[in-house]
């Protein structure tokens, strides 16, 4: 099973796929996470990546179609995969189709995670990582179960650079089309899938319900 997530910055890629990848043992692959791993590593991608990600802009496309091929040709394609944060624009999105073509494999549901945009800012501000084990919380809606300190494995929790408010907004507005753009090339293949949902149990509960009709 091929899947990946659309929604905005906020809108839970990234907790959602988590689950996913847990329960239907399948490859989370996080664009996000991979350019902040190249960027503290100091590759030539990762110096180039963080000047946009700091700006909270979008990374060129040829350097994040680059680390995707990358972790195809790394991981075990026939496990499946959740790609979280790609495609991000609409040239990435064919370029993906092309690859996975030419792999023979194919993307099998898109679920877009559909959020009201009043509650991102908060959401994304208030989010705390662990860069150890890549677990997100959330100060409010999400909280560790001690303050400052990873559930999962015991490491200080810190706020991204990029998760201040005013890039947060930015990267809201730079996303808003593109991600119409998105969900309308995705609904045109038919494999859209459109989720609501309030709380991060609702939201998982309403995409198990849609892949166990595709199972
Ligand atoms: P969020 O979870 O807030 O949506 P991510 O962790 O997925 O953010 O991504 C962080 C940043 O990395 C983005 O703001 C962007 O600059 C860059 N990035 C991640 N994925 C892509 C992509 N597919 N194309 C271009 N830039 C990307
Ligand atoms: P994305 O990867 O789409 O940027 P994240 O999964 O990192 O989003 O979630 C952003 C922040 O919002 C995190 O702090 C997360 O704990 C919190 N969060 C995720 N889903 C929900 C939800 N349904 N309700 C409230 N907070 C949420
Ligand atoms: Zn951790």
């Amino acid at each position: 099973m091929n899947l990946t997530l659309l929604g905005l910055p906020g809108a839970g890629k990234g907790t959602q796929a988590k689950k996913i990848s847990r329960d239907y043992n399948i490859t989370h692959i996080a664009t996000g996470d991979i350019f902040r791993i190249l960027i503290e590593k100091g590759t030539p991608l990762g110096k180039r990546a963080e000047k946009y990600i700091q700006q909270g802009k979008l990374v060129p496309d040829d350097d994040a179609i680059q680390i995707v091929k990358e972790e195809f040709s790394r991981i075990d394609m026939n496990t499946g995969f959740v790609l979280d944060g790609f495609p991000r624009t609409l040239y990435q999105a064919e370029i993906l189709t092309e690859i996975l073509d030419d792999m023979g494999y194919r993307l099998d549901m898109v679920f877009f995670i559909k959020v009201n945009p009043e509650e991102l800012v908060e959401r994304v501000a208030g989010r705390r990582v662990c860069l150890n084990c890549g677990a997100t919380f959330h100060i409010e809606y999400n909280p560790p179960k001690k303050e400052g300190i990873c559930d999962l494995c015991g490491d200080e929790l810190i706020q991204r650079s990029d998760d201040q408010k005013d890039t947060v907004r930015k990267r809201i507005e730079i996303h808003s089309n593109k991600v119409d753009e998105l969900v309308s090339y995705y609904k045109d293949l038919g494999i859209l899938r459109i989720i609501t949902g309030q709380s991060i149990e609702e939201i998982y509960s309403n995409i198990k319900m849609a892949i166990e009709v595709e199972l």
